[in-house]
């Protein structure tokens, strides 16, 4: 079993081996320039018209063209362009052209730029139209007759990549039979999954892109329609029969041309029926793994390859990450929005609502796919749903192992503190957010919990919300102040010699005190008390917003964590005299830890993702030794300890690199000064022998 179990082939695919013996051979021995007429550069020109006449046959491209250029959006750029220039001159020798350039709503992003780019460019100042897609995600014929014999252009897709459904090409040729439209279907998605005659078809140009179906990026192709309108996009030496200049990328054409061999054979790729089965297996896991878990496209108007899913209270970062870790490669929407985890305008444009759209994945996989990968793929995905149920991030019939100490959620510079004591399990939450009730709540039913007190550090701020939400699992008996500390509370003397009301946590006390100039703030101190006194050194964390934090220093101590309500860079907690200047080493590359290991045998690695990333791991920790989970909501208390202690070197880790290098920031100004994060993450660390 390989360790990577890569599900998103429509993002881009493995490259076939055929394909790279057929690329290197062209590297290796028959490297010649095909336009050259000696015997090296004949043998190149037999290769390239090889491909293409394949390519030929098994499109139907009849007598139109075919060239071979550097993959989709270039040969979207070639049709537009190609369109926009004879619509040009047809206007100015006066002929009526119609005044929209229409595309599907779900279109690849190339198509609407590159409309709206030339159109500008050419100056022909059409109007782009957005033709809307029904809630299955196929174009609105109604819309499309509407405008019909106004549209100069029209764009739509064979398959969409981020859910597969497929087009219904004959209806809008029945659509546009009335229309002078020039029409481009983008084929990406469709070679090698949906059987296609070009050439008997209305369609004028036809996209197509080597890397989404088993060949290597930079090589592409398009059809031209016989008496289709054609201008080059690029001029120069003539090659492809002067409609695209430059030496050709042999590589790229031997190996597309091996897959296109292979696809005509018909003696490599699996059957729709095969690729049913495999798509009706992990979605069947799925189901199991992550209750509720919905599908955003139907099925049975979709690639057998794609599935596009949501799962109810996890975001789509929540869910790529956990697939990840459990090296199962996946999307969040499509590829090019995945680092935003922005809502899909594919699955808006289907009028899903935003927790489905924003919440996406994608898996999808290629014809290419095994019995053995499908099978590892539904193990992973079951991993997943255990390390996501052991969090508590998705319901489960048995309770999760309750935590200790404190716990901080974070969104958008904003954060909630909650205090854990898992002898008693109850716990004591500070300032919470309307974004993180759902998740306070889930986590301390799931937990079995009971929140005693629910505090903030301003008065009313929004606890009504999580006590509503909370239900029994609140402490309704203890009457309280509009700051949320109780009335009646035991009282305790800070080392100011003021007196503070304070909530009991097992052994610990929360000390509620009163600050700002106008005693309108409340901050809270977390400690041990000692009979009835609290002394400053017994402070351990001192919650506030910071603008109080100076009048904190009178009743705590320099190692007094300072954990603010908000944060926007992500400092986790500070003491009330940083160190400043960050030691520049504080980065160790994957071969610099080895020796960094050897150098400190004592020193912990503490992998920082969050804890069902951790739980659905299979490649051992970096050096292959065991790592300490310590996510950054839970740092302040670790660390804490840890400065408490002798200073032991530490090797923060991520999968990237992002979340350590906070980590060892924060150490670093709380004044632990052997602090490290592995830069790249686990994504850059050498491959070790799979743990699971
Ligand atoms: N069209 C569709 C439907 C795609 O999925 C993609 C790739 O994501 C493109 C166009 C762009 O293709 P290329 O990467 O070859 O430029």
């Amino acid at each position: 079993m390989t360790t990577e179990i890569y599900l998103d082939s429509n993002a881009t695919s493995v490259v076939l081996p055929a394909a790279i013996e057929a690329a290197t051979d062209v590297m290796r021995q028959r490297y010649g320039n095909p336009s050259s007429t000696h015997a090296t550069g004949l043998q190149a020109k037999a290769i390239l018209d090889e491909a293409r006449a394949c390519a030929v046959r098994l499109l139907g491209v009849g007598n139109g063209r075919l060239m071979f250029n550097s993959g989709a959006t270039e040969g979207i750029q070639t049709s537009v362009l190609s369109a926009l220039v004879s619509l040009r001159e047809r206007r100015d020798a006066g002929e009526a052209i119609g005044s929209l350039l229409v595309y599907g709503a779900t279109e690849h992003k190339a198509v609407p730029e590159s409309l709206a780019h030339w159109n500008r460019l050419l100056g022909l100042n059409l109007t782009l139209h957005k033709l809307p897609v029904d809630h299955d995600g196929a174009h609105s014929l109604q819309a499309l007759r509407e405008v019909a014999l106004q549209a100069a252009m029209v764009c739509t897709m064979a398959a969409n990549n981020e859910t597969g459904v497929v087009s219904d090409l004959a209806g809008i040729a029945s659509v546009l039979a009335a229309s002078k439209a020039l029409w481009m279907v983008d084929c990406v998605q469709a070679l090698g999954k949906l059987k296609l005659d070009l050439s008997s078809t209305r369609i004028d140009y036809a996209p197509f892109s080597g890397h989404k179906l088993y060949a290597p990026k930079g090589i592409g192709m398009l059809y031209v329609r016989t008496g289709a309108p054609f201008t080059p996009l690029i001029m120069g030496g003539g090659q492809e029969g002067g409609q695209r200049s430059g030496t050709e990328n042999m590589a790229g054409i031997a190996a597309l041309g091996a897959v296109l061999s292979a696809l005509e054979r018909g003696d490599t790729f699996r059957s729709n029926e095969e690729l049913h089965s495999f798509r009706a297996r992990l979605a069947e896991s799925l189901r199991a793994a992550l209750p509720g878990v919905v599908f955003n496209n139907p099925f049975d108007k979709c690639l057998p390859t794609t599935l596009n899913f949501a799962v109810p209270g996890l975001s789509s970062r929540e869910l790529m990450d956990v697939f990840d870790a459990a090296q199962v490669r996946v999307s969040a929407g499509s590829a090019c929005s995945s680092s935003k985890a922005a809502p899909s305008y594919v699955l808006d444009a289907m009028g899903l609502p935003l927790w489905r759209s924003a919440g996406a994945i994608r898996m999808s996989f290629g014809p290419l796919a095994d019995e053995a990968t499908i099978a590892a793929a539904c193990k992973r995905i079951e991993r997943c749903g255990e390390a996501l149920r052991a969090s508590c991030l998705i319901p489960s019939e048995r309770p999760a192992a309750p935590h200790d100490g404190l716990l901080q959620l974070g969104v958008e510079g904003a954060c909630s503190w909650m205090v854990l004591d898992a002898a008693s399990r109850s716990c004591i939450v500070i300032d919470p957010l309307p974004d993180h009730v759902a998740r306070i709540e889930s986590y301390v039913r799931c937990q079995g919990y009971k929140v005693q007190a629910i505090v903030s550090t301003l008065p009313n701020a929004g606890r009504a919300m999580l006590i509503d939400a909370l239900g029994r699992h609140f402490n309704h008996h203890t009457e309280a102040d509009e700051y949320g500390c109780p009335l009646q509370a035991a009282s305790i003397t800070l080392a100011n010699g003021a007196s503070a009301g304070t909530i009991a946590l097992g052994a610990q006390v929360l000390a509620c005190v009163h600050c700002g100039t106008g005693d309108e703030l409340r901050a809270y101190l977390l400690g041990t008390p000692q009979g009835t006194v609290l002394p400053a050194a017994s402070v351990r964390f001192a919650f506030s917003a910071r603008p109080a934090q100076q009048a904190l220093r009178a009743v705590s101590v320099e190692q007094t964590l300072l954990c603010p309500t908000r944060d926007e860079h992500n400092q986790f907690c500070t003491i009330a005299a940083p160190v400043t200047a960050l030691a520049a080493d504080a980065q160790l590359d994957s071969r610099a830890l080895e020796a960094f290991l050897q150098a400190h045998p004592d020193a912990r690695l503490v992998d920082v993702r969050e804890p069902y990333e951790f739980a659905a791991t299979v490649a051992p920790s970096p050096a292959g030794r065991a790592a300490l989970s310590v996510p950054l909501g839970r740092l302040a208390e670790f660390a804490s300890e840890w400065l408490r202690a002798e200073q032991t070197p530490l090797v923060f880790f991520c999968r990237s690199g992002n979340r350590s290098m906070k980590a060892a920031q924060c150490l670093r100004r709380l004044g632990h000064q052997h602090a490290y994060s592995l830069n790249g993450g686990l994504a850059l660390a050498p491959p070790l022998p799979l743990a699971a």
